[in-house]
């Protein structure tokens, strides 16, 4: 079966104005079969982001071809769902109208399914709340029910949880495993975190320091369903851990030490 994401000796240059061109990505190789969860960690600016702005299409790659759900991607693509560290709703609009949104852009209506996200999300209660009357953790579970109530078979996620709270966020690293168990989506989720990284994944890929590419690749072989605050307790969770930071801990030395000689 064709890999729901394919990216192909993948390079990334950007070309600041009145700053000297910056090679942010190169030689990225990644093949991502459907209805896997793959977490991508690395240390700050190893080019995370810049390989999920390269997968949605909102940038284009310097070298090389990415390829999504077995078209190559050319453009901004509306077939994916998204979720970012900064939250997307929108202060204006309450729950509803802001799960209701991805629909109305696709010129639907479908109130009845929005509501369904939004109690699938645990937010019933919420509907007609704006945004700033929620939680940090409530306002996730408004844009986790924004982005999957399209239905996307995949799922891009970029540090989606990490202003939030440990157990806010352990709360919603359990709530997107539950909800992403049987439903067959592809996830590509960006994390600093190794811990996280391990708990929610099927398999890791390690980043180098900037320019990143990718340097190790693992496969978590624990059970599902997990509960990924008990998880880390596994003996097989410490020695994968114990692995990879292996990996990991250069990286962040290399990446470290590049940032103090920058001033
Ligand atoms: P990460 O997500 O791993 O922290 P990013 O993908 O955000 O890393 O960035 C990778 C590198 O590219 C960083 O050094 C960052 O400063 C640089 N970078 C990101 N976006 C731009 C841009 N638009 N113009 C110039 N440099 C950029």
């Amino acid at each position: 079966m064709a890999p729901a994401i394919s990216l192909r000796d993948v390079a990334k240059v950007y070309r600041p104005p009145r700053k000297r061109p910056y090679l942010a990505i190169e030689h990225v190789d990644l093949d991502i079969p459907a209805g896997r969860f793959v977490s991508v960690v690395g240390p700050s600016g190893c080019g995370k982001s810049t390989l999920l702005g390269l997968v949605s299409g909102l940038l284009p790659p310097t070298v090389g071809e990415v390829t999504l759900l077995g078209s190559r991607v050319t453009g901004v693509r509306t077939d994916v769902g998204f979720i970012f560290q900064r939250d997307a709703l929108l202060p204006w609009r309450t729950v509803r109208e802001n799960v209701e949104l991805p629909l109305r852009f696709r010129g639907e209506r479908d109130p009845a399914r929005a509501k369904e996200w939004i109690v699938r999300v645990g937010l019933g209660p919420f509907i007609d709340n704006y945004p700033h009357e929620l939680s940090g953790g409530m306002r996730k579970r408004a844009q986790l029910a924004q982005s999957l109530v399209r239905d996307p078979s995949v799922l891009l996620m970029d540090e989606p949880f990490s202003a939030l709270d440990v157990q806010t966020r352990n709360l919603m690293e359990n709530e997107l495993l539950n909800l992403w168990g049987a439903s067959g989506k592809t996830v590509l989720f960006i994390t600093h975190d190794l811990e996280e990284a391990i708990a929610l994944s099927d398999e890791i890929v390690v980043m180098t320091a900037g320019p990143g590419t990718i340097k190790a690749r693992y496969p978590v072989a624990l059970p599902r369903p997990r509960n990924v605050t008990e998880i880390r307790f596994a003996p097989e969770f410490v020695a994968l851990y114990e692995r990879a930071w292996a990996d990991l801990r250069d990286e962040v030395a290399r990446s470290y030490k590049r940032s103090l000689e920058a001033g």
